[in-house]
C-alpha cells in the first residue's frame, strides 16, 4: 500500500476500509521526517512517542468497529507557537526551549479530542515573527521545491512539511501572512480565517487583535475537513462569536456559478512579477470557466495597509512579550545575582529574546509612549477602519475577490535578512484582510519553473464557506 501523498479523506477512508493501519500510516510519516527533516528543518520536536501510541489506540478502536470521529488517526503537524499538552512548544524561540504546556490550545484540543494524531511541532519564525522562517532560533526553514530559496513565514516549517508530505496537514496561524504567504511558497493550501470564527486560545499572541489560528492542506476540501472541527465558540477566547459552523465540506458543492468576483487594481499594481500574475489570471479564468463573473474593483486604502500593520503590530507585540520575563515564562538568567528583581528581568530578556523580538518591543512601545501615542497608535486605528470600509464597501458588489497572495516568487534564503523594511514589505498583499478580519484563502495556481505560485481569495468576514468554493472551482479547472 502506498502510504504517500494521501489527503486527509484518504487517509479517512483507507482507515476505515482498512486498506492500512494507522500504526502503520503514522510509522510511514515518522519514517519521512526521519529522512527529510534534516534536511528541510520543518519539525523542531517530533512527538514520535505519543504518536505511535495514539495511533496504536486508534487501531484497537477499528478492530473493534467503532465508528471514526472526523480527523480521527490523521497524522497531523502544529506551527511551535501553539500549546500542544505533553509536548515541548518553543515557538521557534531559545528563551521557551524548555517549555511544555500543561494545556492544549483550544484548536488542538478539538482535534485531539477527535482523535486527531500530533505528528509534531513546526518550525517558525520565532513568536510568529516574519515571513521568512529565517527569524527562527532552530534555523531556516527550505523550500521543498528549491533548497536555495524560503520556505515563506512565519508558518513555514508547517507549510514545507505539508508539502513534503512529513503531515497530513497542519495547524498554523496568521497575522500578517503567516498562513498564505508559506503555502503559496511552497505549493498548498493555507486558511486565514475571519477573526473570531477559530479560537486563539493557547496560541501564543503577537498581535491579539490580529491573531487567527487555522490550517495548511493539500486541497481545499481537506481545508473545510478541518474547519468544520475547529470553527466555533470558545469561552476561553472571548473575541470568538456563536457563529452556526456551516457543513464546509457540503458547501463546496454548490460550485460557483453565478458568484461575482472582483479583481481589486491595488493588489495589481507596479512591482507584481509579470509570470506571477499570469499563472493567477490562469486561477481568474477557471473560475470564469466555473460560470463566475469578474470584475474590476477598487480598495482605496491598501497603499496604507503596510504602515498601519507595522504600527498596530509592535504595539501589541511589545505589551504581548512582557510575560516572557524569566520569571511568568522563559528562561530565567541571573548571572548569579537572583536578589535583583530588574536584573534578572533585564538579563532574561537580552539574553532570551531574539532580534526580531526585541525591534518589535522598541517599536511598539515607542509608538505608545507619551506624545507619540495619538501620532502612531490612534491613527493606525483610524486608518485600519478604513481599510476594514474598503472591504465592506467591496462586499456590496461583489462577493469575493481574487489577488496574488505575494507579489513575486519565493526569495532566497539569505536575501532579506538584513533588510528588515524589505521583509516587511513581504506582506503587502495579505495584512489588509488581518486588518479588517476577513477571511483569506491561499491556493496554489501554478509554478513558475520550479516555484510555485499562490492565488489568495478574499471574502466576508465569515463567509470562509465562498472562498472555500472558489478555491475549489480553481483547483477543479486548472
Ligand atoms: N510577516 C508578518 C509579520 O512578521 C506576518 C506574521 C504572522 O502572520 N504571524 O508580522
Amino acid at each position: 500500500m502506498n502510504l504517500q501523498n494521501l489527503t486527509i479523506s484518504a487517509v479517512e477512508k483507507g482507515l476505515r476500509q482498512k486498506d492500512f493501519s494507522c500504526a502503520e500510516l503514522v510509522a510511514a510519516y515518522l519514517a519521512r521526517i526521519n529522512e527529510r527533516n534534516q534536511d528541510l528543518n520543518a519539525f523542531i520536536t517530533v512527538a514520535e512517542k505519543s504518536a505511535a501510541e495514539e495511533a496504536l489506540a486508534v487501531d484497537r478502536k477499528i478492530a473493534v468497529g467503532e465508528k471514526l470521529q472526523p480527523l480521527e488517526g490523521v497524522p497531523f503537524a502544529v506551527k511551535d507557537t501553539l500549546c500542544t499538552h505533553g509536548i515541548r512548544t518553543t515557538a521557534a524561540a531559545k528563551i521557551l526551549d524548555n517549555f511544555i504546556p500543561p494545556y492544549d490550545a483550544t484548536v488542538i484540543g478539538k482535534i485531539r479530542d477527535n482523535g486527531g494524531i500530533v505528528i509534531g511541532k513546526n518550525n517558525c519564525d520565532a513568536f510568529g515573527h516574519g515571513a521568512s522562517n529565517e527569524n527562527s532560533d532552530y534555523g531556516p526553514v527550505k523550500n521543498p521545491h528549491d533548497p536555495a530559496k524560503v520556505s515563506g513565514g512565519s508558518s513555514g516549517g508547517s507549510a514545507a512539511a505539508v508539502a513534503a508530505d512529513l503531515c497530513a496537514y497542519a495547524i498554523g496561524e496568521d497575522t500578517g501572512g503567516s498562513i498564505r504567504e508559506p503555502a503559496a511558497f511552497c505549493g498548498v493550501v493555507g486558511l486565514k480565517v475571519s477573526y473570531g470564527r477559530t479560537s486563539r486560545y493557547g496560541c501564543m499572541p503577537m498581535a491579539s487583535s490580529l491573531d487567527t489560528v487555522g490550517p495548511l492542506t493539500k486541497t481545499v476540501e481537506d481545508a473545510a475537513a478541518v474547519m468544520e472541527v475547529i470553527a466555533g465558540v470558545d469561552q476561553y477566547d472571548a473575541t470568538t462569536l456563536p457563529e452556526a459552523v456551516p457543513n464546509y465540506r457540503d458547501e463546496l458543492k454548490k460550485g460557483i456559478d453565478g458568484l461575482r468576483i472582483g479583481l481589486p487594481r491595488e493588489y495589481f499594481a507596479e512591482g507584481l512579477n509579470e509570470e506571477v500574475k499570469s499563472c493567477v489570471m490562469k486561477a481568474v479564468a477557471a473560475c470564469e470557466q466555473a460560470g463566475a463573473t469578474v470584475e474590476e474593483v477598487s480598495l482605496r486604502h491598501t497603499k496604507y495597509a503596510i504602515a498601519t500593520y507595522y504600527i498596530v503590530v509592535p504595539c501589541e507585540d511589545s505589551s504581548n512579550m512582557a510575560r516572557y520575563d524569566g520569571l511568568r515564562f522563559g528562561a530565567r538568567v541571573t548571572n548569579g545575582d537572583s536578589n535583583d528583581l530588574l536584573r534578572v528581568y533585564t538579563q532574561s530578556r537580552a539574553s532570551g529574546l531574539p532580534a526580531e523580538v526585541k525591534r518589535r518591543i522598541m517599536i511598539g512601545a515607542y509608538a505608545l509612549s507619551h506624545g507619540y501615542y495619538d501620532a502612531y497608535y490612534l491613527k493606525a486605528q483610524k486608518v485600519r477602519t478604513l481599510i476594514k470600509q474598503d472591504f465592506e464597501n467591496v462586499f456590496e458588489k461583489v462577493d469575493a475577490l481574487i489577488t496574488p497572495t505575494y507579489p513575486g516568487l519565493p526569495f532566497g534564503i539569505g536575501e532579506l535578512v538584513d533588510n528588515p523594511l524589505a521583509m516587511y514589505l513581504a506582506d503587502v498583499l495579505t495584512v489588509p484582510a488581518n486588518l479588517a478580519g476577513v477571511p483569506a484563502l491561499s491556493v496554489p495556481c501554478g509554478k513558475v519553473g520550479t516555484l510555485p505560485v499562490g492565488a489568495q481569495i478574499i471574502g466576508p468576514r465569515f463567509k470562509e464557506d465562498i472562498i472555500l468554493r472558489i478555491g475549489r472551482a480553481m483547483e477543479r479547472e486548472m
